[in-house]
Formats: C-alpha cells, structure tokens, sequence
C-alpha cells in the first residue's frame, strides 16, 4: 500500500497542552510520526510518498472562508497583540451567548475554537496544510485506480467542523478527502471512523447529507471527549437523516462488543452501496492509550484491519489519533497489514 507523508507536520508542535490542571507535554506531538515511521521501516512498508501542492479549493470545499483566513493569520494577529505564547482561547460562545464574529483576536479565537486543549503555534497553520495535501494525494492515488492508500496525516483532522477547531485537528482531512471523491465523480461515499473519540467534525460536515455516509465507533460521550456530540440517537438531519450511524460504548469495552460494533457498522455501509471507503484511522482504542478507555490489543488492530479489506472497496485510510506512543507504530501497521491481508 501506498504510503503519503509530509515531514512538515513538525511545524506544529505546542509547548504544552493543558490537561488535569497542569500544563503537560502534548498527547498529540511530532514524536507519533516518529514511532509509526520506525515500525513501517522494520516491516518493509516502504512505499512512502510525499504530498503534492495543496489545492485551496479542496479546503474551501469543506471548511468556511473565514475560518481558513482566520486560521492562517491568527499567529500574527496575536503577536501582535502583544502576546508571546502559543495561541489559546479563553472565552467560548456557549449556549445563551451570541454568535458573533468579534473583532479582537481573543473573541475570534473563542468564536472559531471548540475546546481548549489544542494551541495553535507558528507553524501550525503550515503543518494543518501539509496535512490536508498528504490526504488529497493520498485520495488521488485511489481515485487514479489503486486499491487503497494511507495518508499519514498530522496533525489529525476528525474533531475539526467546518468552522471550528479543538481536539488536535483544524482541518478536516478526512471530510476534504470524502467531499475530493464526490467532485470527481464518485456518487456514494462512506466514512468509517474507528477512532477511540467520536468524529464530531466529520459527522456534522455532512449530517444534511446522503451522498455521504458516516459511521461512527466511539468511547459514549457521557463519559468521553467530545463530550457533546456522539450519542446513539444522531442520525443526520433533513435529507441526511438515516446517513449518520453512531456506536457509543461504555469504559472497559473489549474486541468482541467493539467487533460487533464494527460488524454492524459495515453491513451499514456495504447496505449503501458507496463507491468508495474512507476510514478515519485512530488507534487511540488500544488498551493502554492515555486519552481512550477501551480495551483493544494490538492483535485486535490486525483483525480491524481485515474486516474493513473484507469490504473490498477502493479504500483511503487516514491517520487521526492514537497517544499510546510506544504502541502506535505497531497498532496502525497491524491495521494496514490486516486490511492487504484480508
Ligand atoms: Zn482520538
């Protein structure tokens, strides 16, 4: 399988992300790359390709014009407010309050931002792109024929809307590459997303929708991040109702309800008859991830792996998260490997 890759995700990489009360080292932080490239490298997967030119008008397909603006000149516009570290928000507009674009930098960051944990640094805005362009290479590789190829995207990209951002991800590499396939001709396209988290962005991208169909498998928002979008009864609006499925599960799941899970969820898909697959690969559901609460071993991945190849669709798999660090490489390889075997 094909591998696209961009060493430009380096650019972002916060000095600290703030969780349980502390400023710690970032979950998601370029040392990820690092792990799953020395995996790829001892297993000979070595088809590794780098993206081509972005093309901004895939982004704006997807994402909201001011949106990519602001996120492209925030860095400066906060230095130049006379601030020295990363970029962080510190008001949101939730619920009562307006929702109105501001006109100083802290209002817009609030206004775009979903969550607090994801600072934006110099080069984030540049790392966000380089990203982006690794999924639409990728994308055309299975688009020019190949059965399947992987784009190892950081940063990732499934908690990001169409204007906001938060979760690690700012742009949505997974939705830009589904909405690619549907502007060069594929009718039907279906996103399965295995990600320990729920793809909030991902679903509320195309939840009016019914070219594209989206299946989620997520640690239940009671108790995980994103907290307020992921629950079993969101099934898409208007004339996307129907084409949003959602698998909430519960802290301590294992393989063999997680199985079911992903069992159903592809007869769903296989149901729609999609003329293309993409998966938003995460491999945060592993058993001693820091950020997820299921329980999937290593093997678990490789079995994942098969019984989305089993589908036998022109498949793009991309990178979203997965903070286990040690096990990553070996997690996202066994899926890869699992899918060419199946
Ligand atoms: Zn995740």
């Amino acid at each position: 399988m094909r591998i696209v890759f961009s060493e430009d995700h380096r650019e972002h990489f916060p000095q600290g992300e703030f969780y349980g009360g502390i400023m710690k080292t970032p979950n998601e932080r370029p040392q990820r790359m690092e792990f799953i490239l020395r995996e790829f490298r001892k297993r000979k997967m070595t088809d590794i390709v780098k993206p081509g030119p972005l093309d901004m008008k895939a982004l704006r397909r997807v994402h909201d014009k001011g949106y990519l603006a602001f996120l492209e000149g925030v860095w400066d516009e906060w230095l130049a407010a006379g601030n020295r570290g990363d970029v962080y928000p510190s008001v949101i507009p939730n619920r009562s309050l307006q929702q109105r674009l501001p006109r100083w930098v802290d209002g817009k960051i609030g206004y775009y931002a979903h969550s607090i944990e994801t600072a934006i640094t110099a080069g984030t805005w540049e790392a966000a792109c380089a990203s982006a362009s690794v999924a639409l290479t990728a994308q055309k590789i299975v688009a020019g024929g190949a059965r399947a190829a992987f784009a190892l995207c950081r940063p990732p990209g499934h908690h990001a809307h169409d204007d906001l951002y938060g979760g690690y991800c700012f742009l949505n590499n997974a939705a830009i590459a589904a909405q690619a396939f549907r502007d060069q001709g594929a009718a039907r396209v279906a996103i399965l997303d295995v990600d320990f988290h729920h793809g909030n962005g991902t679903q509320d991208i195309f939840y009016d929708r019914d070219d594209v169909f989206f299946v989620s498998l997520h640690g239940a928002p009671e108790d995980a991040y994103p907290h307020f979008l992921g629950y079993k009864d969101e099934k898409g609006a208007g004339k996307g109702e129907g084409f949003t499925v959602n698998y909430p599960m519960p802290p301590g799941t294992r393989f063999d309800l997680w199985s079911e899970a992903l069992t159903s969820g592809l007869r769903r898909i296989r149901r729609f008859k999609p003329d293309v697959l993409v998966v938003s690969l995460g491999v945060d559901a592993y058993k001693d991830d820091p950020v997820g609460f299921f329980k999937l071993t290593s093997d678990d991945f490789t079995r994942c792996g098969e019984m989305i190849g089993k589908l036998r669709l022109p498949t793009l798999l991309v990178m979203e998260g997965g903070y286990a660090i040690e096990a990553i490489g070996v997690n996202t390889a066994n899926a890869l490997e699992g899918f060419e075997d199946a």
